[in-house]
């Protein structure tokens, strides 16, 4: 499809990620036809903030400037929805990436959301408690006149937690002048956020396992799984795992892994993180591996729950796993998934797999606009009801299309968007 965007190009979002995006929407765009002048709107975010701000260390002396960004993809579903990621990496084109992903990822599990996501220039490993508040802090303030309630939702992404989403939540309330937790979610529960949205993408993750073993024709009793990235994801994808009955075999994380081909005990080593930081450190029984080792380790299920951009061309080869349940979000390059669909190996996609977070969080949004609030089974319920509609009805796309998951999540995300953006018209 011919590039028609405002004759500068794309240069203000252009990452390597954006690119894939953007890559897989074209793709997918002329398979079904999508009309020109939808595809042209959807091909770039509608705001992208950028801010700057400084934030005092610990002995207040020292004054340091970040950079922080928020990105809007669409507005045209509802307000917008996505996390705030603090990494050292962070940019405005990974962001505006995510937030299009956020985009589709809404759109097949039926939220009535568009796609929004944040992030902070910033290592939180390097940062102390209050230095983090510090940031969250003044970075909520930066982008308050873009969030809210009926606005713009955050969440909790890489490097950001239950805690981070409180400090938002009190920062924008002392703002408005009322207590408004519907602002973020994945807050404590204390504070109107959910039971079970701690849980809730690892949880989704797995849930859709079963149902991607009978596509792949896999018997999942005593099947081995290797998890990379070992934080909110990761962690509860591992745990889930071990509870439906499969070995986990690896798990890393930025410090490096772990293997026992025995099986590691999941919750030895989120004791162990909860204390430590990092599996730095950690044998459980096994050997240290690196994370490089990990991903091409001898296993049944690969989750790649880290970062993006961690299966690729040099390695997709490699892989030994059957299936790949993508919890994080982009972590299969275009050159990877091509290599992947070669050889057979079934992908269940990011904007699917994952989504069982964000399936979570708006149940939290509507649980605070309420004031209403579910049980644990009642969410839990209603989640893999959801998880297991969106899989069914993404592989009906795919074996109607003949063609892979992610092409097919892409279709269904995809048309969704453009019904409703035909529906509305043009303003003005
Ligand atoms: P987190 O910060 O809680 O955990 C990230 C984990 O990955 C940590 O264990 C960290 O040490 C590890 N890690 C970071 N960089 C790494 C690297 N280069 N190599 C190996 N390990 C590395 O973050 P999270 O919330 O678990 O998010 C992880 C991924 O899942 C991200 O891609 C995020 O966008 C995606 N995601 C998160 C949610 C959510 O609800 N938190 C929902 C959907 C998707």
């Amino acid at each position: 499809m011919e590039q028609k965007f405002a004759g500068e190009g794309l240069r203000e979002w252009e990452s390597p990620l954006y690119l894939e995006a953007l890559h897989q929407f074209d793709r997918v765009a002329e398979l079904i036809g999508l009309d020109e002048n939808i595809a042209e709107r959807l091909r770039v975010p509608q705001r992208s903030i950028v801010v700057t701000f400084p934030y005092r260390k610990d002995d207040y002396s020292d004054v340091e400037s970040l950079f922080g960004y928020r990105v809007q993809h669409l507005l045209t579903m509802g307000p917008t929805k996505g996390g705030i990621r603090y990494a050292p990496d962070v940019n405005l084109g990974e962001v505006a990436a995510l937030a299009m992903l956020m985009t589709w990822k809404c759109a097949i599990v039926g939220l009535p959301f568009g796609g929004a996501k944040g992030g902070v220039r910033v290592d939180p490993l390097a940062l102390s408690r209050s230095e983090t508040q510090r940031v969250t802090r003044r970075y909520t303030a930066e982008i308050i006149n873009f969030i809210g309630p009926n606005k713009d939702i955050p969440a909790p992404d890489m490097g950001t937690d239950e805690q981070v989403m409180a400090w938002i939540m009190d920062t924008y309330s002392q703002q408005v002048g009322h207590s408004e937790p519907a602002v973020v979610t994945g807050k404590p529960p204390a504070l109107g956020g959910s039971v079970a949205r701690r849980e809730a993408t690892g949880r989704g993750l797995v849930s859709l396992l079963p149902m991607a073993a009978q596509q792949a024709g896999m018997d999942l009793d005593g099947a081995c799984v290797s998890v990379h990235g070992f934080g909110n994801v990761g962690r509860y994808a591992a745990l889930a795992a071990q509870q439906l009955g499969t070995r986990v075999v690896a798990i890393s994380d930025i410090s490096g892994g772990v293997h026992n081909g025995k099986g590691l005990d999941v919750e030895d080593a989120m004791a162990y993180v909860d204390k430590h930081r990092t599996l730095e450190g950690f044998t459980g029984g096994g050997d240290r591996i690196t994370n490089a080792e990990l991903l091409t380790i001898d296993c049944d299920v690969l989750m790649p729950c880290a970062t993006g951009g961690v299966v690729t061309g040099d390695n997709a080869g490699d892989i030994k796993a059957k299936i790949i349940m993508e919890g994080a979000n982009g972590p299969t390059t275009l050159a990877a998934d091509e290599i992947l669909n070669e050889r057979g190996v079934l992908v269940v996609p990011d904007i699917l797999a994952n989504a069982g977070g964000v399936t979570v969080s708006y149940f939290e949004w509507v649980q605070d606009l309420q004031n209403y609030f579910w049980s644990e089974s009642e969410i839990v319920g209603r989640l893999r009801e959801i998880m297991s509609r969106a899989f069914d009805e993404v592989l009906s796309v795919a074996t109607k299309h003949e063609t892979d998951l992610r092409t097919a999540a892409l279709i269904r995300g995809i048309r969704k968007v453009a019904d409703a953006k035909l529906a509305r018209g043009v303003f003005p």
